[in-house]
């Protein structure tokens, strides 16, 4: 049994720029990420499993409006939330995913009980939250969601009619943030998990689906390799199969967690002009956080290091 446990984190990739970014709002995206990741560290400390880790984490970065997921979502063209978010296990292979939910609390949870509970992997929209009810798991109003700077966001992109990833500035389009979440996890039993949730992009079609969802797009795990949660242009991370593709080359080539990582972020998807991050864990406890924008929020900690916060660069 391996007894060495680790955990990563991300909030989003993007032009994400420290003459941008003031010290007040820096501080509070810090906050978060390390209240976050200290909820998941204690669980795998504790003992506890890969899975309730990374479930645990996303739904406190769910319930913080400052991310793009849960409470903060951005608004699809008209004006509502559509979440999507998906979980899997690397122990059992077991996954499940909803994709263009609304009103659902914590979709997470709900990406979790489809994993456990239905004979599913992938529900969405209407179907994924009557099952939610059926379920018990809980709702809330559209009021709840509603955050007036998200809303703003919307008009802009409305006006200038253009689809844009979360926190983007639209006076400059190419200048692209993505506030995704995700988390993986390496219990002290040697099980790999990962989540990831969002609200996708602001402005985007009603019944838009990106790549966190999709099981080996934005979301993998399996104990023989790697777990990975993406963040980034969705259309491109599902073109290119990232989480998967990790995985493959760890489980088919021998590259090293770090060599397949680097190959597929700053190689593959920047060929293809897909930008965005992940973050991914190994077996042996090993924590890749890498982005080709400009910077990802992030943080990571293994049982026997520091923890690492980082946003810039
Ligand atoms: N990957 C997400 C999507 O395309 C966006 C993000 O990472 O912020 O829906």
């Amino acid at each position: 049994m391996t007894t060495k446990t680790a955990i990563a984190i991300h909030g989003g990739a993007g032009t994400i720029l420290r003459s941008q970014m003031s010290e007040a709002k820096e501080a509070q995206y810090a906050g978060a990420l390390k209240d976050a990741l200290l909820v998941g560290d204690k669980i795998l400390l504790d003992k506890g499993l890969a899975i309730d880790a990374v479930e645990a984490v996303v739904r406190q970065l769910e319930d913080t409006p400052l991310f793009n997921a849960g409470k903060g979502s951005v608004f699809t063209h008209e004006g509502r939330n559509e979440m999507d978010a998906s979980i899997m296990e690397g122990k059992s292979l077991m996954a499940g995913a909803i994709s263009g939910v609304y009103n659902v609390k914590n979709p997470i949870t709900l990406a979790r009980t489809v994993m456990e509970n239905s004979e599913h992997v992938f529900l969405s929209g209407g179907g994924a939250v009557d099952f939610a009810k059926k379920m018990g798991i809980p709702l809330e109003s559209d009021d709840y969601f509603f955050v007036q700077y998200r809303y703003d966001q919307l008009q802009k992109a409305r006006e200038n009619d253009v689809i844009i990833l979360d926190h983007t500035s639209v006076k400059n389009a190419d200048n692209k943030k993505f506030g995704t979440v995700g988390a993986v996890a390496l219990d002290a039993y040697g099980n790999l998990a990962a989540a990831t949730s969002t609200g996708g992009m602001t402005n985007k079609q009603h019944g838009r689906i990106g790549d966190s969802p999709i099981i080996g797009a934005g979301t993998y795990a399996n104990n023989k390799t790697c777990a990975v949660s993406c963040t980034g242009h969705g259309e491109y991370f599902m073109r290119a199969v990232v989480a998967y593709d990790i995985s493959c080359l760890i489980e088919y080539k021998g590259l090293t967690l770090k060599e397949a990582c680097t190959f597929v972020v700053h190689k593959k998807l920047a060929e293809m002009g897909g930008e965005g991050g992940l973050i991914a864990v190994d077996p042996n406890g090993n924590i890749e956080m890498l982005f080709n924008t400009e910077g990802m929020y992030r943080a990571g900690k293994a049982s026997d290091s520091e923890l690492i916060i980082g946003i810039y660069k």
